[in-house]
This record gives structure tokens, sequence and C-alpha cells, in this order.
């Protein structure tokens, strides 16, 4: 199997990986930047921290892939035309599961970058001590043409999901789901919170959003009822923080998800969706009603004052885009699909005309 490994990881990887295996051998205290020197442009160093998983290394190679310099950013709040839901999904999983097993993780996956090359590049997730994760990935070369069928196979496999290697570069298992790598009932409550929270605010991931949204859609649809969806952007969030200062921005959210929490009804499904943009899934509710709850939310945060641990009290203003469907009377609405995705589209088109005519104020996207 180890042969195997050998044979089928990219040769840079290889290297990597024999750097993290003679530092954990000898105990040593592993500092990133240094022990992978040599592969500081295709390098990644994650810093888990309570505001979120922080990039304190960005290599070069990933800042001309992705169009942007990613040092010192909170991946968890990333907007999503820097990383898409679906790449920040794997990201989150591969990140929680490498830290709960502490093992290596490697997997490869093929993306379109700059527009319209298509690439596979291998990745290798290395447990680097304390909330510590390193990242190495490289491009593939020459994929696929040795004639090694148990190589090839193993190619595809990573190109499905990510392989656990272990302490001596074979491979330790499939990463299939966090439950695998669990001892404990607690343990797993714990990565699951992980998984799906934002860390800052404790609200709905982009992704656990997307997902129970999703679920009450699909019942909604079922049933013949209604549904709803806000999204919620905080007006002149950039001058809070430059007032402010980035600490009292921070705290600036946490106050305004509790003034959500306080607006909206125990069933309703709240999600940070970016840094200063929340969306709210509405069960069972019309657009009368999603008015009313968008209305109350609205004021509510409006009467609100931060009280920062530091500095002066402020408050601050959200505009609200709604969208509404009623499974019930119009089964094909503008003839096209009715999910989560295209309501959330509505909304936020709702929401910009909220922002043009000069924000803090309700907009439905019906007009
Ligand atoms: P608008 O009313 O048009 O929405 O203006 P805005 O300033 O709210 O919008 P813009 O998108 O220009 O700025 C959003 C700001 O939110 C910029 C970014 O630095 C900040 N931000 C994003 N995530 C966080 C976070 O986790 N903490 C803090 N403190 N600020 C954040
Ligand atoms: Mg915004
Ligand atoms: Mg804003």
């Amino acid at each position: 199997m180890r042969d195997l490994v050998r044979k089928a990881m990219d040769a840079r990887l290889l290297d990597l990986l024999g750097l993290w295996r003679a530092a954990r051998d000898k105990d040593a205290v592993m500092d990133a930047a240094t022990l992978f020197a040599d592969h500081a442009d295709h390098l990644l160093v994650i810093q888990a921290e309570a505001a979120g998983n922080r990039y304190t290394h960005y290599g070069s190679a990933f800042a001309r892939h992705f169009g942007a310099d990613l040092t010192g950013c909170v991946i968890d709040v990333l907007p999503t035309d820097v990383l898409p839901p679906e790449r920040r999904g794997m990201l989150e999983f591969e990140y929680t599961f490498a830290r709960g097993a502490d093992r290596p993780i490697w997997r490869s996956y093929t993306a379109q970058f700059d527009g319209d090359v298509t690439e596979t590049w291998q990745r290798l997730v290395l447990p680097v001590g304390e909330n510590r994760l390193a990242v190495g990935a490289y491009p593939v070369e020459g994929m696929g043409a040795n004639g090694d069928d148990g190589a090839t196979l193993l190619r595809l496999v990573i190109d499905r999901v990510p392989v656990v290697l272990d302490d001596d570069g074979g491979i330790a298992d499939l990463a299939l789901s966090l439950r695998a790598f669990c001892d404990t009932r607690l343990q797993m409550a714990e990565l699951e919170v992980l998984a799906t929270r934002d860390a800052l605010t404790g609200v709905a991931n982009p992704r656990h959003f997307h997902h129970l949204a999703g679920l009450e859609l699909e019942h909604a649809r079922r049933m013949g009822r209604s549904f709803s969806l806000l999204a919620l952007d905080i007006d002149h969030f950039k001058r809070i923080n430059d007032t402010w200062g980035h600490a009292a921005g921070d705290e600036a959210l946490r106050a305004f998800v509790g003034s959500c929490v306080q607006a909206l009804r125990e069933y309703d499904i709240l999600g940070r969706i970016g840094g200063e943009e929340f969306a709210v899934a509405l069960p069972n509710t019309g657009l009368d009603g999603a008015k009313v709850i968008a209305e109350r939310l609205r004021r509510l945060v409006e009467e609100m004052v931060v009280r920062p641990a530091r500095g002066e009290i402020f408050d601050m203003t959200v505009s609200v885009g709604v969208a509404s469907h009623s499974f019930g009377h119009s089964p094909n609405p503008e003839g096209g699909v009715m999910d989560v995705p295209e309501l959330l589209r509505r909304a936020d088109k709702a929401l910009y005309r909220a922002k043009d005519s000069g924000r803090n104020r309700v907009m439905t996207a019906e007009g």
C-alpha cells in the first residue's frame, strides 16, 4: 500500500509528507513555514482561532490561481465569489477531519481556474500542532500515463474522497464521514458544531443554512405550502469597522444576531452567508407574514445599541430583501425550478433595491 501511495502521490507532496514525518518522529514543535520553506509558494498554513480558520500563510501559487492574496483572511467569512459554497464545504470537512483525526489527508480535485482552464490538483493536509494545519497543493503533471492500474485506481479514489494516511505513509482509511474518527459522542457533537456553525456568531454557516433551508423548502413543496427567504445586509458596515475598529465590528455582528433571534420564531433558520450578510428561511410563511417579520427585525436592529467591551456605544441599521413562494398556488413560476438558490437570488435582488433606495428598509422581490 505504501508503494502504491508513492506511485500515485505527486512527487512534491511526497517530499512534504517526508518532511512532516521526520519532524513528527523527532517530536519537534513544528514551525510549518520553516519546515516547509521549499514549498512556500504552494503552501497554506491555517490557524484555528475564535473567529474561525485563518490563513496565516497563503502561497503565491494560490494567490495567482484564485486572483487574491488571502493571507490573514478568515476562511469562514470569505465571500462566495472568492470561495464558492461547494469548495468551502469540502475545505471545512477536510480541515475538521484532519484536525479531529490528527492524521494527514490526501485528495485531488479538478476545477476550472482562470475561467476555462480545467486542472487537477493534489492536496495534502497535515496537522502541525495545536490548532494548526499545513496544506500543500500542486497541479498534477502527466497523470495516468504510467500504466500502473493500482496507482490509476488510487488516483480515481482520491478524486472522489479524501484518503487518510497512517504514520508510515500508507493508507489508513477513507475520509467518508466524521463519525468514523470520533471516539465519543461528545467529540462527534463538537466536530458537528465546528462543521455547521459560524464560529463568530454561532448561527448556521452557509453550507448548513442551505442544507436546512433546502429541507424546509422541499417540505413546503410536498405539502403545497408557502416558504419565504430574507436576505439581510448590515448597512455601511465597513464604516463601523473603520470608525470603531474590527473587534467592535465583531461585537456588532454578535449583537446583530441577538436582535435577529429576538425577532424570529423558534423554527425560523438564521444563517451567516458572508461577512455582514445573513439569510433567514421562514418555513410555512407567505409574503405578508414574511414582510411583518422582516419589518420587526429591521426595527429591532435599528433600536438596538452595541456596547463594545472597549470604546463608545454605537448603533446600526440593516437592509432586507424578501422573496416568497407559495407552492399551493403557482406550481411553476416563470417556468423555472423554485429552490433555495433561486429564492435567495430573488431576495438578493430585492435587497439591492432596498440599498439603492436609501437602506434601513424592507423590499420585496415582487415590487
Ligand atoms: P452597504 O451598506 O452597501 O452594505 O455597505 P457595507 O460597508 O456594509 O458593505 P461592504 O461590502 O463595502 O463592507 C462590508 C465590510 O464587512 C467589509 C469587511 O471588512 C467587513 N467584514 C466582513 N466580515 C467581517 C467580520 O467577521 N468582522 C468584522 N469586524 N468585519 C467584517
Ligand atoms: Mg455586503
Ligand atoms: Mg453591508
